[in-house]
């Protein structure tokens, strides 16, 4: 099972698509400004195990836009890099973590221009897999509250800002499961650095 948009399957000549739809993680397609034109079978179960989220299911559409589906925090990121490997023809890559409760996971991306830089074909694989070496910490509410009533997690890491005693971005599973309503995004200070400096 894939999914793509007629138009766009020209543009994925060179690709063996039978090879994406064997690839074990997500693989999708946009067009230049962002739309979403592809995915490979792969998508499909990852969409399945977040099925249950509407939010998801509208933005990660065909035809709706990759930006809107980023957290805020991130999008200018992504679209600074991604429309300069539209504008220089190389394949931008790098890696994030995408982690579950239980196990730390690192993955690669690597976003691929297709030809008259008509869009991106971005595919996801899975680089580092291993049970959490940080201690995880319980969904105190208090030690996370902020002066506003809100938690601070990372878009990137998901680890969430320990507001006392001394400031500490902590593991705490229960909140990668679930983000609490009263969460804000932002980056901390590792993600910030590798990323963004
Ligand atoms: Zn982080």
């Amino acid at each position: 099972m894939r999914s793509v948009d007629p138009n766009f399957l020209p543009y994925l000549a060179g690709f063996d698509l039978d090879h994406l739809d064997a690839h074990d993680n997500p693989a999708y397609g946009i067009w230049a400004d962002g739309r979403l034109a592809f995915f490979n079978q792969a998508w499909f179960e990852f969409a399945r195990r977040n099925g249950a989220d509407a939010g998801f299911r509208a933005h990660w559409t065909l035809g709706a836009n990759l930006y809107d589906a980023l957290p805020e925090v991130l999008r200018e990121h992504y679209r600074k890099h991604y429309e300069a490997a539209l504008a220089s023809g190389e394949p931008w890559l790098h890696t994030y973590e995408c982690s579950s409760p239980s196990i730390y996971r690192q993955f690669q991306q690597i976003s691929y221009p297709l030809p008259e830089r008509a869009g991106l074909l971005i595919v996801n694989a899975l680089r580092t897999s291993q049970p959490h070496s940080a201690e995880p910490k319980t969904p105190d509410s208090h030690a996370y509250l902020n002066e506003h009533g809100l938690i601070q997690q990372c878009a990137y890491c998901r680890r969430v800002r320990r507001q006392a005693p001394g400031e500490s971005w902590d593991w705490v599973p229960e909140w990668v499961s679930e983000s609490p309503p009263n969460t804000s995004h932002g980056i901390c200070p590792p993600c910030a650095g590798h990323h963004f400096a």
